[in-house]
């Protein structure tokens, strides 16, 4: 069959390297010297003048866009809907799977000892080569044997001395000091780049290429509250199953994010934070994709049925948490039948964690940790005096740790660790490989085959072309927002339909598969020639769409967009899909995707996710995607290498045919082998 295809396509040089999943080598450039050339606008599907109305251009979604709770209807959607957002915000965090971390390494040192409390320094290593930094306050232990105490986890927020901040808006010190005196062991640590932090990495960790690897502030410090509440079930004075979390502002975004994604964490009281109309403002409370589709209260309500306290003010995001947000959030209570472990409270106040606010958590976490003590044992002493900062940071009287990297060499050892484990998870389990890399890969990309019956077809004509019969039509689906301009090409009647469907991608979209004076592009031709229905499609920012140059510019001034919209890869691959599942659906028979010039990457993103289709054939057009500048110039996507990118695409795709030319270099080459090697 090599051979055949050869004779058939060959034009005039070979590729470097083809690849052929399932089965052999395949040799055929044909499509290499595709050119199109503008005609007319015949197959133009919208009207002069007109723009797509595709909600993906038209309605952008930002972090203060409002939010409405759709709220369960049973404990059962629930449980489903909870485990889908724990799987996203882990895969957004680039936590899934967990990293190869080793066993807790931690140092507790300097401890001062105050009459009714005690206060040590730790560091934690989170990745090697990495450090979170914090202070941890113990009660007094005062008997012959260890008195175990609840654990509480303090993330703090963006004030500007982080975890030392004392002031009348917040203070860290005074929540920790009052939790080690009313008898909870605390932990205090630093979100990245603050106080101690600030000597080992910036706040807005790395750039775009560490977006691709999953490396960011969100991720580092999601796993800081998870390596901090493993430190804190291992003290001996700890009782590990007597565990709270609480932070105000980013330092409620971490409460959020730790007690959606563990159960471990048994009493939380997010501050100032699960809001309606303001998701949070930092790169570190937004991880890519993270609310797609959800937002604070629905991740807030993660923590049912457990205890939740939540704390608003009035003056600012959080104002109308009584109104919609805490009936939002209870609502989930209400189905577990446990309506009253939810509350709230609004302090008359700025954005703030000050002594009022506190005071209210304090009595909340005494009445699930100590319910027989009285209520006035935890209210807030306004006296007491915290140490000097040089008693509280961890590097005042210490170098930091020999191991520690800078930044690059810390982003280049990650990058060098993911890569390892993707191999190493792949050569060793591949249904592990599946059920981690697999399910972040689906999740990452953020699409999928629609549901047949909500594809809709709009403003069909149909023309003659070249001798076929053309179908011009807007291809939508509702419940994406989509409209994509297709055109069908119909195997002439003397032909008439002899084989399979094609979806047929050209990078530039539907119109540069015809040429002047109605010429049809080789591929286009061939398909036709074979009896192939072929579907040719403008692809999101690219032919018709380009109408609207607002389709090409959507992220352009909107702060954080990936972690609310689908970025520009993802949703050609989504219209991919939709293609793909129309041909389907239309002539009941599953379809080969073809990408060409351009499209080829697209494709073969799709090839793992369409698990309708019958067969891939991508030209990756020389496109060398074991370079990150590649994926970053062309082919955006946050978190995709640290997924796999095509090689988790190839392996999803499983024994379905796969053809692949265009391959740029040996690694490249290597890389698409073990992937293909891996499916035989
Ligand atoms: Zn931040």
């Amino acid at each position: 069959m090599t051979t055949a295809i050869c004779q058939l396509f060959a034009r005039t040089t070979l590729p470097p390297a083809v690849l052929m999943a399932g089965c052999f080598l395949f040799l055929s450039l044909f499509w290499a010297q595709e050119r199109g050339a503008s005609h007319a606008g015949v197959l133009n599907v919208l009207p002069e003048g007109a723009k797509s109305e595709d909600r993906r251009v038209t309605r952008i979604k930002t972090l203060k866009t409002d939010q409405d709770f759709r709220a369960p209807n049973s404990v059962g959607e629930w449980e489903e809907r909870r485990q889908q957002l724990k799987t996203k915000i882990l895969v957004s965090t680039g936590l899934l799977p967990f990293p190869e971390i080793g066993d807790l390494h931690v140092e507790v040192y300097e401890k001062k000892v105050h009459p009714d409390y005690t206060v040590e320094k730790v560091l934690l290593r989170t990745y090697p080569g990495y450090y979170a930094t914090g202070n941890l306050y113990r009660p007094i232990q005062t008997g012959a044997e260890i008195k175990k105490y609840p654990g509480i986890l303090c993330p703090h927020g963006h004030w500007g001395e982080g975890r030392l901040e004392d002031s009348d808006r917040a203070s860290v010190p005074r929540r920790a000091i009052s939790f080690a005196k009313q008898g909870y062991v605390c932990f205090a640590y630093d979100m990245v780049g603050y106080a101690d932090n600030r000597e080992l990495l910036p706040h807005n960790v790395g750039g775009k290429r560490e977006e691709l690897w999953g490396i960011s502030s969100v991720g580092l410090q999601t796993l800081a509250s998870l390596r901090s509440l493993d430190f804190l079930q291992s003290l001996e004075d700890v009782d590990p199953e007597k565990i709270g979390c609480t932070g105000a502002s980013g330092g409620g975004t971490q409460t959020f994010l730790l007690c959606g994604i563990e159960d471990r964490v048994k009493v939380a009281a997010p501050v100032n934070m699960i809001s309606s109309t303001m998701q949070g403002g930092c790169h570190c409370e937004n991880g890519p994709g993270l609310r797609l589709d959800t937002n604070n209260m629905e991740i807030g309500a993660m923590m049912a049925p457990r205890p939740l306290m939540m704390v608003s003010a009035s003056g600012d995001w959080t104002k109308k948490t009584p109104q919609k947000e805490f009936p939002a959030v209870r609502s989930v209570y209400w189905l577990y039948g446990v309506p009253q472990r939810v509350e709230e409270h609004q302090e008359d106040a700025g954005h703030n964690y000050n002594m009022a606010s506190r005071n209210v958590v304090y009595d909340h976490f005494r009445r699930f940790f100590y319910p027989t003590r009285p209520p006035q044992d935890f209210v807030e002493d306004p006296d007491f005096v915290i140490d000097a900062t040089g008693d509280l940071k961890v590097f005042s009287r210490r170098d930091k740790p020999s191991d520690v990297l800078e930044a690059e060499p810390l982003f280049a050892s990650l990058r060098q660790r993911f890569e390892g484990q993707l191999w190493k998870t792949l050569n060793e389990d591949k249904e592990k490989f599946e059920e981690t890399y697999g399910v972040s890969y689906r999740v990452t990309l953020a699409v999928s085959e629609p549901n047949p019956g909500d594809i809709k077809v709009k403003n069909k004509t149909e023309v003659q072309f070249a001798g076929y019969p053309v179908e011009k039509f807007l291809l939508t689906n509702p419940a994406t927002g989509q409209v994509v301009p297709a055109n069908l090409w119909l195997p002439d009647s003397t032909t008439g339909v002899q084989s399979s469907p094609t979806l047929l991608v050209h990078g530039q979209g539907k119109e540069a598969l015809v040429g002047a004076s109605e010429t049809l592009s080789a591929s286009l031709e061939h398909y036709l020639k074979a009896g192939s229905p072929v579907l040719s499609i403008d692809c999101l920012a690219t032919g018709e769409f380009l109408k609207d140059a607002s389709s090409t510019t959507r992220a352009k001034g909107v702060s954080l967009f990936e972690t609310y919209n689908l970025t520009g890869t993802s949703s050609r691959v989504q219209d991919i899909l939709l293609g793909e599942t129309y041909l389907r659906k239309r002539f009941d028979d599953p379809a080969t995707l073809v990408g060409i010039e351009g499209a080829g990457p697209w494709i073969l993103f799709a090839h793992g996710l369409a698990d309708g289709s019958r067969s891939t054939v991508a030209d990756l057009s020389g496109f060398d995607f074991t370079d990150d500048q590649a994926f970053l110039s062309s082919l955006y996507i946050p978190n995709i290498r640290r997924y796999g990118d095509f090689v988790t695409s190839i392996v999803l795709g499983g024994e379905r045919e796969l053809k692949l030319s265009g391959i740029s270099g040996d690694d490249m080459a290597k890389r698409l082998a073990k992937a293909v090697d891996s499916v035989q």
